[in-house]
């Protein structure tokens, strides 16, 4: 049975762990529900944090922080995987949090879920945890290079992955890796041949009821998210199988929320799990403006026990492009004018306080007949934006 963690005649708060714009996405869909938010996050003005009374900027870290924030808030999910799980499992003490301490566990450290998703019988590529040099050259010689050695844990767009053609390069991957105290924990995993990256958005609730969004691709220049194309322009039986497993990835760790799994499609028509992200996700902003209920949305549906909404698309297709920063600097563009000018895209800018070169400031939605029409509108938007 459907539990509604929502209570009777009284307004209803849903706290989230950490405040950039996942959180501030989910927090405008959650005014939308009449739901209340409370943030916390390390610092003051973050894109959500801005937007209520409950913030909390001295983040999880500081106990009497937490306290405070978990004392406002009703239920508890997350934008971001990073949260120490033993840190959770305090929260749940004394609240709900989904997804829970043991799902963040079998996420956070990418070994762990790699591991996981094997031993569910899920296609992921060959790998192997690095303890010793030796562990990097008998992998070497059974599936030979070039080879991505990565951080288990704290990795993001790209940062905690290395790419290594040969022996000498992967010793400098590891001796960089080895000074750097966060990322020192690494392990090594097979280069996937790509033909497409993919990635499909699946949202679960605490009886199991889980509703699955179309299959999309996603386009990485430098290992960050540039563009993604909805839907995939790929075999309908390959969309099918790419939503399958993005399911069983969800049910191996017990989900209950919102999770993007991203997914490579092989030159030879296999599809391989690269990671999966235990809430809201890029590849699913599209979903605000092309489909019957947001990812935000259903995401907070998931975790307080509503009935999940469609995730069907209302539009043949959509194409969602990154702003990303140009520059170092503020985090708000020179000017929007010459972007909004053009008529038929969404444009969403997350007030980040500052800028950096390649990080995530906005994003562009533009909807279409068809994904190049959809592509086309963004991208021209995109490009007239001035920084
Ligand atoms: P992060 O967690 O930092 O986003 P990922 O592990 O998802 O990092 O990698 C980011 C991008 O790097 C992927 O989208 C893909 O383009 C590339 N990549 C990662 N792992 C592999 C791999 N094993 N083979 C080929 N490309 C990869």
């Amino acid at each position: 049975m459907l539990k509604s963690l929502y209570h009777k005649n009284k307004t209803f708060t849903i706290g989230i762990l950490g405040g950039g714009q996942l959180a501030k996405m989910l927090a405008l869909a959650a005014y939308r529900l009449g739901l209340n938010v409370a943030i916390i996050e390390k610092e003051e003005q973050s894109p959500a944090g801005d937007m209520t009374k409950f913030d909390f900027p001295k983040g999880w870290a500081n106990p009497e922080e937490l306290q405070n924030f978990i004392k406002v808030s009703d239920l508890i999910t997350l934008e971001n995987e990073f949260i120490d799980p033993a840190i959770i499992e305090k929260i749940e003490e004394q609240r709900i949090v989904y997804p829970n301490s043991k799902t963040v566990r079998l996420v956070q450290d990418k070994f762990i879920q790699k591991t996981t998703f094997k031993n569910a019988g899920i296609p992921v590529p060959e790998f192997k945890s690095i303890e010793k040099y030796e562990d990097v050259v008998e992998f070497a010689s059974k599936y030979s290079y070039p080879a991505v050695i990565k951080s288990r844990k704290f990795g993001y767009d790209g940062y905690g992955n290395a790419t290594v053609f040969n022996e000498e390069e992967a010793k400098s991957a590891i001796q960089r890796f080895s000074l750097n105290e966060q990322r020192k924990d690494i392990y090594i995993e097979s280069f996937v041949d790509f033909s497409k990256e993919l990635a499909v958005m699946v949202v679960r609730n605490q009886t199991g009821e889980i509703a699955v969004y179309p299959c999309v691709e996603t386009i990485q220049y430098r290992h960050i998210c540039h563009s993604v194309i909805a839907p995939a322009e790929i075999d309908e039986k390959l969309r099918k199988k790419a939503m399958e497993i993005a399911i069983s990835c969800v049910e191996s760790i017990n989900g209950v929320g919102i999770f993007g799994i991203e997914l490579f499609l092989t030159k030879d028509k296999n599809i391989l799990v690269n990671e999966i992200a235990p809430r809201p996700h890029n590849s699913g902003h599209y979903t605000i403006e092309a489909c019957f209920t947001s990812q935000f949305e259903n995401c907070l549906r998931a975790v307080c026990g509503l009935p999940l909404g469609s995730t069907n698309m209302i539009t043949p297709a959509a194409v969602m492009i990154n702003l990303l920063g140009t520059r170092e600097g503020g985090g708000t563009p020179s000017s929007v004018i010459n972007l909004l000018r053009h008529p038929k895209v969404h444009l969403h800018l997350y007030n980040k306080k500052s800028s950096r070169i390649g990080r995530k400031m906005g994003h562009i939605t533009a909807l279409g007949n068809s994904q190049t029409e959809a592509y086309n509108r963004a991208k021209s938007a995109s490009d007239a934006l001035e920084w």
